[in-house]
């Protein structure tokens, strides 16, 4: 059976588990390890099971408790290349390492924990181990992470490169990535395919050009971004540079772009349409559902995609394919 959900969607934290066949990947990975544990408990899923994480960009809201989670379960990481390495840089500014001296360190350190050959053991999260908070600048987290983490908190278990556009096997999972308008280093969504189902993932976009919307066609699931409403953020309380950032073409998605999308180009062949990605600040679930309502509405042949909105603070339920 292939398995959708998402634990959290928005600024304070990203993460969705997929499954298929005997597969099971984490998309990002923006809640604490403890979180993001008990929100899988919460929805029946165990962690241990997990076999990797994949990440779509080096935003905090995306990261904050990856390396943890990832230490925790002993599962390899899926980034691109210029995603891990502007992961690196923001976990450890002040490293005067090379990029390329850092991965032969890594590459070492990863040799000599397969010379242990310990077996794995998922275990309650240690608070001890250098948590990052989402809420947290990239200068707090730096100041807070304890002693033991703060010698290498970038170490991983594996670290997995994929290039964006180069379809990849993870277990019973095939992963297409694409390129996304953001800003980050080379953020990307993702098509997960698995048992014949296809389900997209695509948030923290700007606007949706067209290799996006190629992407997004014959897709049974589409997780949408539906950041902000337009008036809400032009009279709400974010500084102007702040509103400038996420109204740009590598900010985020409003709920107007969203419904224009799905009104006019969306291909309407997803049973399942989740908003995702909501501003607290900036948005209403009422109004991003609405608007979204209005554009599928419209096109009488869509009468059967079920529409959907992920939450922040809980998982939404499991949708079963
Ligand atoms: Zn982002
Ligand atoms: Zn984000």
């Amino acid at each position: 059976m292939v398995r959708f959900t998402v634990l959290a969607s928005g600024s304070k934290g990203n993460c969705t588990v997929i499954s298929g066949g005997n597969t099971r990947i984490l998309v990002d990975a923006g809640l604490s390890c403890r979180e993001l544990f008990r929100r899988m408990r919460l929805v029946n899923e165990d962690p241990a099971t997990l076999d990797a994480i994949i990440i779509t960009h080096e935003h905090s809201d995306h990261v904050a408790g990856l390396a943890v989670t990832a230490r925790k379960l002993g599962i390899p990481v899926y980034f691109t290349e210029g995603t891990h390495r502007a992961w690196v840089r923001w976990l450890s500014p002040r490293k005067q390492m090379t990029y390329t001296q850092w991965l032969e360190q890594c590459r070492k350190q990863a040799a000599a924990r397969m010379a242990e050959a310990d077996a794995a053991t998922v275990e309650e999260c240690d608070p001890e181990d250098g948590e990052a908070s989402a809420e947290l600048t990239t200068a707090e987290t730096a100041e807070l992470v304890p002693a033991k983490a703060a010698k290498d908190p970038t170490s991983l278990p594996s670290v997995q490169f994929f290039q964006a556009g180069k379809p990849l096997q993870i277990g019973d999972i095939l992963v297409s990535s694409f390129t996304i308008p953001h800003d980050a280093a080379d953020p990307v969504g993702f098509v997960f395919q698995a048992e014949g189902v296809r389900m997209a993932v695509a948030t923290d976009l700007g606007y949706i050009p067209p290799n996006v919307k190629a992407q997004l066609k014959g897709v049974d699931l589409l997780l949408l971004e539906s950041n902000h409403d337009l008036e809400m953020l032009r009279d709400g309380p974010y500084p102007w540079s702040v509103k400038q950032r996420v109204l740009s073409r590598v900010g985020h998605l409003s709920n107007e772009a969203a419904s224009t999308y799905l009104e006019t180009e969306y291909d309407g062949q997803a049973a399942y349409v989740i908003l995702g990605h909501l501003s607290e600040s900036n948005n209403l679930p009422e109004l991003a559902r609405i608007a979204a309502e209005r554009a599928l509405l419209g096109r009488a042949s869509l009468l059967c995609n079920h529409l959907l909105l992920a939450e922040q603070h809980e998982p939404m339920t499991t949708i079963c394919f």
